[in-house]
């Protein structure tokens, strides 16, 4: 068990999949959380009391859309005025767009990037002198696999994962002597919406069943032929926070199945 009683930890989209896997598992563990992302207002309201009634944290929402400096830089002040600080920053939120390198549309490049490697930056910039003034903190970046390798189809994906994985390098290398860390977090396959929308399309383009599709997706890719659970990244984010973790600085961990094994 990690103690984070009275820590407070932010999560970017978290109204799902990882982040709200990891959410939960940091209030399990004492924390309390700032919550973000988009869905359904009452199934998100239902998921923050939740979080609140099971582990008796303070649970606050702000949907806030983290692609602009703006909208990012609000977000972690809206959280450090309402939980009265930030001690742990997770970077998770993120999208998927597939398509040739050759046709890849402009837009949804400038969104991937946006989100997923800018609001880091964004984010991080924000939190790093309030972790400074509390004399502790922990960065956790949701890289992935595509930080490490690359898959056709997924230029802006792989490209904002490789640079996150070195600003996650650079932040660690400025906090070194500093009771501050920052680590990127490198899933293979984890079964959440976001993924859920690349095993439709194979079972739509194959015409095959939804199981099919996902062992198809699987054995492209994850050796193991499962996939990693929501709860094993939150583990090792929950190992992150812990002191025994203070000296993995700049490091990329992966839980992959044997995905980068190979
Ligand atoms: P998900 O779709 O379940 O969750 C994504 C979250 O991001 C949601 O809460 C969503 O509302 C939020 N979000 C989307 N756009 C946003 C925006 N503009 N502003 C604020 N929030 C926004 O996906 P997931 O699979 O849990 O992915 C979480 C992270 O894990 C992503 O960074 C993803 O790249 C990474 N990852 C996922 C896998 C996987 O196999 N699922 C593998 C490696 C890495």
């Amino acid at each position: 068990m990690t103690d984070l009683k009275g820590r407070v930890a932010v999560v970017t989209g978290s109204t799902s999949g990882i982040g709200l896997a990891v959410a939960r598992t940091l209030a399990k563990n004492g924390a309390h959380v700032v919550i973000n992302g988009f869905g359904d207002a009452a199934a998100i309201e239902t998921e923050r009391s939740k979080i609140e009634k099971e582990f008796g944290v303070k649970a606050f929402y702000n949907g806030a859309d983290l692609s602009t400096e703006e909208g990012t830089k609000a977000f972690i002040k809206d959280a450090i005025s309402k939980a009265g600080k930030i001690d742990i920053l997770v970077n998770n939120a993120g999208i998927q767009h597939t398509s040739p390198v050759d046709q890849f549309p402009s837009d949804k490049w400038n969104l991937i990037i946006s989100l997923m490697l800018s609001a880091p930056f964004w984010a991080i910039q924000e939190a790093l002198p309030a972790m400074r003034r509390n004399g502790w903190g922990r960065i956790v970046n949701i890289a992935s696999v595509h930080g490490i390798v690359a898959s056709v189809n997924k230029a802006a994906y792989v490209a904002a994962k490789h640079g996150l994985i070195g600003l996650t390098k650079v932040v660690a290398l400025e906090t070194a002597r500093e009771p501050i860390t920052c680590n990127a977090i490198c899933p293979g396959w984890v079964h959440t919406p976001l993924v859920q929308k690349q095993i439709d399309a194979i079972a739509a383009r194959d015409g095959i069943s939804n199981d099919e599709a996902k062992n198809k997706l699987l054995s492209e890719k994850q050796p193991s032929g499962e996939f990693t659970r929501p709860e094993d990244i939150a583990s090792m984010i929950l190992f992150l926070c812990s002191e025994n973790a203070q000296q993995m600085r700049g490091s990329s961990w992966v839980q992959d199945g044997g995905w980068t094994a190979q």
